[in-house]
């Protein structure tokens, strides 16, 4: 089983499938983030807020592989959008690196407002080769068009909210429409899923678990995707996703689930 690879609009390739570490503690992440490597993994979603960047590069110090066999994220927090390039050397530092393969904004924070100043920062990292791809996370179509108002690089990834229950169709049509990939955040819906009655049923239809029916949803979809698990048989379980494909009717049935709800922050709200 191999995961597909994304070529994004600067060229470079990333993983189709990646894996979060949001809310899995520093000394734990070490550990998580060498099984999923050992499952096949290559690409870890990790960010300055989650504070386990140190895990993540322990990790990637310890699993012997070479590091440029390894995609690794992580995302700069409000607080250095008038610094990104400190941002991401800070970043660097926790994580014993000298460079990442991708580096997002977290959340453009309106309020503050001063996510164009901290997207030229970014493109700063990428000229001076510490991030070799650049992107953003929870951005919208206004504050996108912000970016390409007043830059002229346009992000490779806008990372978003998005599992069944809120399936983002214009903010993915948005995102494509102008080459940029879509990632989703929690694409399991933080666990909260796994009891849908059209998930079990496809479950059984497919000999597959509900989550690994609504990962590889995703991937059909084309979605880059990073799920969390601290559970090494769930680890496994979530990349065993590419020996099956749902049909057309199946996928129509997933898209059913759409209610347009929410379970993280609002990024038009959002001042963080
Ligand atoms: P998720 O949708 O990946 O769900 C994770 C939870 O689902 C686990 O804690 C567990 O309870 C359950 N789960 C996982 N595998 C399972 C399985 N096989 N069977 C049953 N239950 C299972 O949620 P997430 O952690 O919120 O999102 C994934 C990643 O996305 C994060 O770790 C982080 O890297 C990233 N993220 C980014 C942002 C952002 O603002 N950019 C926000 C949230 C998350």
């Amino acid at each position: 089983m191999s995961v597909p690879s994304i070529t994004l609009n600067d060229g470079n390739t990333m993983p189709q499938l990646g894996f979060g570490v949001w809310q899995v503690d520093s000394e734990t992440c070490t550990d998580v983030v060498l099984k999923a490597i050992e499952f096949g993994y290559r690409s870890i979603d990790t960010a300055m807020i989650y504070g386990n960047e140190q895990g993540v590069g322990n990790a990637v110090r310890e699993c012997g592989l070479p590091r440029e066999e390894l995609f690794i994220t992580t995302k700069l927090w409000s607080d250095r959008h008038d610094n990104a390039r400190l941002g991401l050397e800070e970043s660097l530092q926790r994580l014993g690196l000298d460079y990442v393969d991708m580096f997002l904004i977290h959340w453009p924070n309106l309020k503050l407002n001063k996510y164009v100043d901290a997207w030229k920062g970014l493109i700063e990292c990428q000229e001076a080769g510490l991030a070799k791809s650049i992107g953003v996370s929870n951005f919208t179509k206004n504050t996108l068009e912000d970016l390409f108002a007043y830059t002229n690089v346009i992000p490779a990834v806008n990372q978003i909210e998005l599992h069944p229950l809120f399936a983002q169709e214009e903010m993915r049509a948005f995102n494509a429409s102008h080459g940029i990939h879509t990632e989703a955040w929690s694409p399991l819906g933080q666990g909260s899923l796994m009891n849908e009655e059209v998930l079990g049923m496809l479950a059984s239809k497919y000999g597959k678990t509900s989550a690994q029916i609504v990962l590889r949803w995703h991937i059909e979809l084309g979605n880059i995707v990073i799920p969390k698990s601290v559970t090494p048989a769930r680890i496994a379980e979530n990349f065993e996703i590419f020996d099956f494909s749902l049909d057309e009717d199946d996928m129509q049935l997933i898209a059913t689930l759409n209610v347009g709800k929410r379970l993280g922050g609002n990024p038009e709200t959002a001042d963080w």
